[in-house]
């Protein structure tokens, strides 16, 4: 579905990506993980065109995207639940989980935002307050809530449980579970390596810039380097 290769970014003089390539299949859930600042968010942006690419190439569904603009791709099919949740603060829940349909023009979005309350019973006991009102973890939810409104063929989350408390990052795995057991294809990046290996079927390891090492979620959670540096045993 995705193959990334050779991959170069960065940021006014400063190269971030040194030639990264990956690839992920549908249906899959595929983690990336490593240090802070080693270009993870760096990827996802330029996979969703809002970080612009150096070199490279990102194909999608076998169609260049690297170059188009955002709006482009999400209608190709790729969303992003974006690292800080940033949903609309002065939106009520219902009105953010609507602008995640925005791209859509078929007549099943009422049903999705009730399928989408289903799944996250607090948004809908919350449906009509504002979304800047709600906790973290509410605000977790309803980012990932409003990013499965568009439909995405492709679902990209960004470190989903960051700045949470242990027990809301235990429900955020439980949530990307049942989503990847919907069918919904996933790449995620998470500084909670443990979580992210457990969740993934495949993961890459980056590196300043580059990946180091890859495997299936199970092999890297075995793996001395990955144990030792990013699972704390
Ligand atoms: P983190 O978990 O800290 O987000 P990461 O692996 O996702 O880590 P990136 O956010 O991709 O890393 O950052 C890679 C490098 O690019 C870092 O050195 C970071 O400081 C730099 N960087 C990120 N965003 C910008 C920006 N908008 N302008 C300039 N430099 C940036």
């Amino acid at each position: 579905m995705l193959k990334v290769r050779d991959l170069h970014a960065g940021y006014g003089k400063a190269d971030v990506l040194h030639g990264v390539n990956f690839d992920v299949s549908a249906g899959e859930c595929v983690a990336l993980v490593g240090a802070n600042g080693a270009g993870k968010s760096t990827t996802l942006k330029c996979i969703c065109g809002l970080v612009g690419v150096r070199g490279g190439s990102i194909e999608f569904e076998g169609r260049r995207i690297d170059g188009l603009p955002g709006h482009t791709i999400v209608r190709l099919g790729i969303t992003m639940c974006p690292e800080g949740r940033q949903v609309f603060p002065d939106m009520s829940v219902r009105e953010n989980l609507e602008m995640g349909a925005h791209v859509r023009s078929d007549r099943a979005q009422a049903a999705d935002l009730e399928a989408m309350m289903d799944l996250f019973p607090v948004l809908r006991s919350r449906a009509r307050q504002s979304a800047g009102t709600l906790s973290g973890g509410e605000q977790e939810m309803l980012a990932i809530a409003r990013a499965l409104m568009s439909k995405p063929k492709l679902c990209i989350f960004d470190e989903p449980s960051l700045g949470l408390a242990p027990k809301i990052v235990a429900e955020v795995e439980q949530t990307l579970a049942r989503i990847k057991a919907m069918g919904v294809t996933v790449l995620l990046v998470e500084q909670n390596a443990s979580m992210a290996l457990r969740l993934a079927d495949r993961a890459y390891v980056y590196e300043a810039g580059e990946i180091v090492l890859q495997g299936t979620g199970t092999e890297l959670q075995a793996h001395p380097e990955v144990s030792k540096a990013y699972l704390g045993y």
